[in-house]
């Protein structure tokens, strides 16, 4: 024990570790929430972008939040498992998706199809309580939600099952494919035809109170978006898609130095020896790698935190493990350098991590292995 407390290691953890900030998280709820001029649904699908569903829904709760938003209606199971009541959104669904439990949990659903309405009718019937969705119209991404061409059949549909007591429409749903480019026409187009959508919802008897368009990016930056509630994920998180806002990132991934070794000048290094040393130096490595959702494709360009000091990660990116190039730095075993985090420190960013491997943001926050202790 003595001999290890003598040791000049700045930290002792054992295992590649993820911290989330939930003071970040709530500071910015409490920005989107204001931006939002309405109601804001936390999203946190993808267990919360990677930072744990249950917890980012509960900061955000008590930050500003009113709703929550999730894919599939196992992701909102889980949430009312957790103990969690505040009212859901689920959008994300096959048509042959357990209804019934979503209606028996309070848990509303979207519908972008009359398949996906005729088996909400079906469950709902079943569970003889009325099921309560939010249309989805397609504002101009061919991905989820209902074609224009179809728009006014689904809204026929569904009044006639409103009428009939088996569904509440509570809501109109469309998502921006442009959002984070504030001004491009595109966003123009899209908001042209939700607002279309709405009025032939009306026109069919419809009378959904809640109506929602904006995600992270246009609740920051276009107003004429934002209507009733806003659904933000990304920037719970502290990611900004628009980089127009100061947002504060809330993770932090660290891991321990397993081991350091001095090399002389011509050391290759890793699969490939994509990397030779250059000159006689130290290397240090850490146990985490491409499976614990280190990009693969940073290999060359990514660097860590070691004592303050900003390293290169040399030769290619392992499965498990990654090198540091730490230069003289006197580096020991079980030192823990910062891999990436708020910046705050001199650390590199998942911002920078997303640039290195030629993606966002959104995917290095959301990759982070299940190895990775929490
Ligand atoms: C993920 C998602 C959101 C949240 O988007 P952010 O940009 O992360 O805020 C909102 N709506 C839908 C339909 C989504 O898939």
């Amino acid at each position: 024990m003595t001999a290890l407390l003598a040791e000049p290691v700045v930290g002792t953890r054992a295992r590649p570790q993820l911290q989330v900030d939930l003071a970040a998280i709530a500071g910015n709820t409490r920005l989107l929430a204001d931006r939002s001029g309405g109601a804001l649904m936390a999203v946190v699908k993808a267990d919360g972008f990677g930072h744990g569903a249950g917890r980012v829904a509960r900061t955000a709760l008590r930050n500003g939040a009113s709703w929550l938003g999730v894919t599939s209606i196992d992701e909102a199971l889980a949430l009312r498992l957790e103990g969690i009541d505040a009212p859901m959104l689920s959008w994300l669904n096959t048509p042959d998706a357990d209804f019934g439990a979503a209606i028996a949990a309070g848990v509303d659903v979207a519908v972008p199809s009359r398949a996906h309405l005729a088996a909400v009718v079906a469950a709902a019937a079943r569970t003889s309580r009325a099921a309560r969705v939010h249309l989805h119209l397609d504002v101009g991404m061919a991905r989820d939600g209902a074609a224009p061409a179809d728009w006014s059949r689904l809204c026929h549909a569904a009044r006639r099952a409103e009428v009939a007591g088996t569904v509440r429409v509570v809501g109109v749903m469309g998502h921006l494919a442009r959002a984070d480019r504030p001004g491009h026409p595109a966003n123009g187009v899209a908001r042209e035809r939700f607002a279309w959508g709405i009025a032939v919802a009306r026109r069919h008897g419809l009378r959904p109170p809640l109506r929602h368009l904006a995600a992270t990016a246009a609740t920051l930056t276009d107003p004429l978006s934002r209507h009733t509630l806003c659904r933000v994920g990304a920037g719970l998180v502290g990611i900004d898609p628009t980089g127009t806002t100061p947002l504060r990132p809330a993770m932090t991934l660290t891991a321990p130095v397993v081991s350091v070794r001095d090399v002389p000048a011509g050391t290759p290094v890793g699969y490939g020896h994509t990397w030779v040393a250059d000159r006689a130096t130290r290397l240090a490595l850490l146990p985490l790698g491409y499976a614990d959702g280190l990009p693969r494709s940073a290999s060359g360009r990514a660097e860590v935190l070691l004592r303050g000091c900003r390293r290169p990660v040399v030769g290619t990116i392992s499965m498990d493990q990654v090198v540091v190039d730490v230069g003289s730095l006197t580096v020991r075993p079980g030192e823990v350098a910062t891999v990436f985090g708020p910046g705050d420190t001199g650390e590199p960013t998942a911002a920078e991590w997303a640039l290195w491997s030629g993606t966002i943001e959104h995917e290095i926050v959301t990759g982070i292995g299940s190895r990775v202790a929490r």
